[in-house]
């Protein structure tokens, strides 16, 4: 143990400080930004849209019941321009235009961004954050802000100012990690003949069964999420899970990178010698971050369950609407753990026109006066944050932190003292889905 003193700068200060740039954070800077806040956007990264660019997550889950578009306001725009920008076709997500989007949006919105900028640390005045502790190249600086807002998908900056915490299951287990991965030279019309795709279907598994017991791959993990067709050169793959990483420690995602790494190289040798089309397919790169599905989850003034997820539960402060399965990866491999996770999934699975309530409070940590929190990192129980978690879901409670922010600032009052109903109707005016607001 050292003893650790220093007088640092501060660097910045603004109106509402964003750490994580994923598509959580993007939406809260946009929004806090577009509604009067002067705005900067800090990642460790460096580039925009955390998991969904630099993991190279695949493709988008549900925007929509079947009759209403859920992630409405920002997240609509987005979708709109990414079809025509190619960034994503349909739900497939391109990586590399994906981010030029994103940075695209926060330029007009006159966001301030700094990438290569990691929060270490806060500065404490009672429940307040007085400063946030950065490093980057040009050392360590503090950032001051009248609100911060946590999009860091692990919670690091709410855990840091006191905030509560849950992790995992009863036992501290986490759904498993995936190194998501980039592949050029598949021929995409030989392989839908082939009729073996991911783990819904029974020729995938017969594969993955005989590609085991052969020694090809050496994990027998049955979970096999699959391809998804980026545009007409490349698909994106989502293939193989490593178990029992912990986020929060550095060794343990490194160790997950490793395996990961060496499980993919497996993968590639199956999908050459056993999937139709993939006779002469290269595995161009994989994701440059490990894709975390599960860390903190930050316990707010409401914790939203997977009872509200089955009452398709309306709030009085309902800041959005969304419908996604939960979808908890088992943290074993094998069979069985296969058929549970079918089991769960399958059986929950909304209908045309369903959804459940966001609530505000879920975005307002306790023990805190000058914080939101947004993206995967929200107040839920864990199958909750199973389905809140994936990018609409994000977009939805970015942008609702992010306008919060923005009036709390302009007001003066602390994110869980504002006007909930002026945020809806802000909200709603931008297109948000809001049915049970009524203005
Ligand atoms: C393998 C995998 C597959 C998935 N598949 C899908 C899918 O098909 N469809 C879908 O919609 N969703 C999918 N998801 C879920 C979705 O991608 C994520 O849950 C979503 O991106 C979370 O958004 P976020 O903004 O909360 O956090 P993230 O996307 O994780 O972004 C957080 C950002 O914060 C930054 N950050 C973290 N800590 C710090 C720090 N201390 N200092 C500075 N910056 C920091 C990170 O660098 C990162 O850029 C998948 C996730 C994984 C892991």
């Amino acid at each position: 143990m050292i003893n650790y003193t220093r007088q640092i700068g501060v660097k910045h200060n603004v109106d509402v400080c964003v750490v994580g740039c994923g598509p959580a954070g993007f939406a809260a800077a946009v929004s806090a930004a577009r509604n009067g806040a002067s705005a900067l956007v800090i990642d460790a990264l460096s580039m925009p849209g955390g998991m969904s660019t630099a993991a190279l997550v695949p493709v988008l889950m549900p925007v929509s019941d079947g009759f209403n578009f859920l992630a409405g306001g920002i997240g609509h725009e987005m979708y709109l321009r990414a079809q025509e920008s190619g960034a994503m076709r349909g739900g497939a997500i391109h990586a590399e235009k994906l981010k030029y989007l994103y940075e695209d949006m926060m330029a007009e919105a006159g966001v301030a961004i700094s990438y290569n900028t990691t929060l270490m640390d806060v500065d404490l005045d009672g429940q307040r954050i007085n400063a946030a502790i950065f490093h980057a190249k040009s050392g360590l600086f503090a950032i001051q802000a009248k609100i911060f807002i946590d999009c860091s998908g692990d919670g690091d900056l709410a855990a840091l100012a006191g905030a509560p915490f849950e992790i995992g299951d009863d036992n501290g287990n986490t759904m498993p990690a995936t190194l998501c991965s980039l592949w050029a030279g598949v021929d995409w019309n030989q392989y839908r003949e082939g009729k073996a795709f991911s783990h819904n279907d029974d020729n995938m598994l017969a594969i993955l069964k005989q590609a085991y017991e052969q020694g090809v791959i050496s994990m027998d993990d049955y979970h096999h999420t699959g391809m998804t067709r980026t545009n007409d050169q490349l698909v994106t793959g989502n293939l193989s899970h490593v178990f029992g990483i912990n986020p929060l420690d550095e060794l343990s995602v490194t160790k997950g990178l490793i395996d990961n790494r060496k499980l993919l190289r497996e993968y590639e040798t199956m999908y050459r010698q056993f999937i139709k089309g993939f006779q002469n397919a290269s595995l161009a790169t994989s994701g440059s971050i490990l894709g975390i599905r599960e860390s903190r989850r930050i316990i707010a003034d409401y914790v939203l369950t997977a009872q509200d997820y089955d009452n398709r539960a309306t709030f009085e402060d309902e800041i959005g609407r969304y419908n996604f399965s939960i979808d908890v990866h088992p943290s074993t491999p094998g069979r069985l753990a296969l058929e549970e996770h079918k089991k769960h999934f399958r059986g929950k699975a909304y209908g045309k026109g369903e959804s459940y309530g966001i609530p505000y409070r879920i975005l307002c940590p306790k023990n805190t006066d000058n914080l939101l929190v947004a993206g995967r990192c929200v107040s839920t129980d864990r199958n909750m944050m199973a389905s809140l978690r994936v990018i609409p879901g994000c977009w939805i409670t970015g942008m609702a932190a992010g306008t919060a922010a923005a009036i709390s600032v302009k007001n003066k009052q602390k994110p869980n003292q504002i006007d909930v109903k002026a945020l809806q109707k802000n909200l709603h005016a931008n297109g948000a889905f809001l049915p049970n607001f009524k203005p």
